[in-house]
């Protein structure tokens, strides 16, 4: 039996990257204008956002609420110290992330055989290495690249997908020269206990390699995943404003976790975030307001923790 995570080994500061843009405003009915998506992003930056997922350059009939991905890019003000990046898929996007003056760009591939194979008729080591493309793009044009592995801990084909899946297209990754890579749970099946092996075993294999881990709440295990991601030594977590985002697999079904609601719980731990939570939760119910419905965020319904003690001072 382990002796328990010692409380030392609590990470200081955790950075919380912001995808609402792209991965939330993807999955809403609402589509949000040039510049409401302009103010939302610049309003996170101004909150405490030092990474921020502005949008996706993607096939346009695809993904029609990222069409004018382009046009967003080129408006925003962008901050030095802020990394804006962007979601691609192949040479094409990225050139048109470049064209739209971003330096960051993220690639995807699924970590899943049968969800590769069905999705495009390819095996996701093929996958990764079709991107050496965009590995000599960047490196001709000074942009940086990540890398996003969807399906990694679990897959509607396969089921739970297996950890030397998932390190061996970290290995492509790695050997086209991404060096920094998020797991994501797109499918909200992934568990604390799969999360910390996982990513400590991730970590051994590939130390060199800066972790992001993307949580979906589909199943309300989104936050025990951070927990256990944290206790594993990750660091840096996606999370999105108001907790949009929904599952591609389940109609309807939770998104991401909620950027509120994951800097709530840090700062109630003692683990600071550069955050200002209360700008947070204002962009959340301006979202709110936005897309007329409630969405998953537990903070913008219950309020902060803080607020109730401060009521009965
Ligand atoms: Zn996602």
């Amino acid at each position: 039996m382990s002796a328990g995570i010692n409380a030392s080994q609590w990470p200081s500061h955790v950075i919380v990257c912001e995808v609402g843009p792209r991965d939330g405003l993807q999955n809403e009915k609402t589509m949000f204008s040039v510049e409401q998506k302009v103010e939302l992003i610049e309003r996170s930056v101004e909150a405490g956002a030092k990474i921020i997922e502005i949008g996706s350059f993607v096939h346009p009939k695809a993904v029609p609420q990222m069409a004018d991905t382009d046009a967003v890019a080129k408006k925003i003000k962008q901050i030095p110290g802020v990394e804006y990046r962007a979601l691609v898929l192949n040479l094409k996007g990225l050139e048109r992330a470049e064209a739209a003056g971003l330096k960051k760009a993220k690639l995807t591939a699924s970590a899943s055989r049968a969800h590769s194979l069905a999705n495009i008729n390819k095996t996701p080591e093929e996958v990764v290495r079709g991107f050496s493309d965009c590995a000599n793009f960047a490196a001709a044009h000074g942009m940086e690249l990540s890398g996003a592995i969807s399906t990694a801990f679990g897959c509607p084909f396969e089921g739970r997908v297996p950890l030397e899946q998932v390190l061996s297209v970290i290995a492509c990754f790695r050997e086209i020269g991404v060096k920094e890579l998020s797991l994501s749970d797109t499918t909200g099946m992934a568990n604390p206990r799969q999360v910390y092996d996982y990513c400590q075993k991730v970590k051994a294999e590939f130390p060199d390699i800066t972790w992001v881990l993307h949580f979906h709440n589909t199943r309300g295990m989104g936050l025990a995943n951070v927990i256990a991601g944290m206790m594993a030594g990750m660091d840096r977590f996606d999370a999105c404003f108001a907790g949009l985002g929904g599952c591609p697999f389940a109609p309807g079904a939770t998104g991401n976790i909620a950027t509120e609601d994951l800097i709530h719980m840090l700062h109630e731990m003692g683990v600071s975030t550069g955050y200002d939570l209360d700008k947070v939760l204002a962009i959340g119910r301006s979202v709110r307001e936005i897309i007329g419905h409630e969405t998953s965020s537990f903070i913008l319904k219950a309020g902060k923790c803080s607020d109730l003690v401060k009521g009965k001072e």
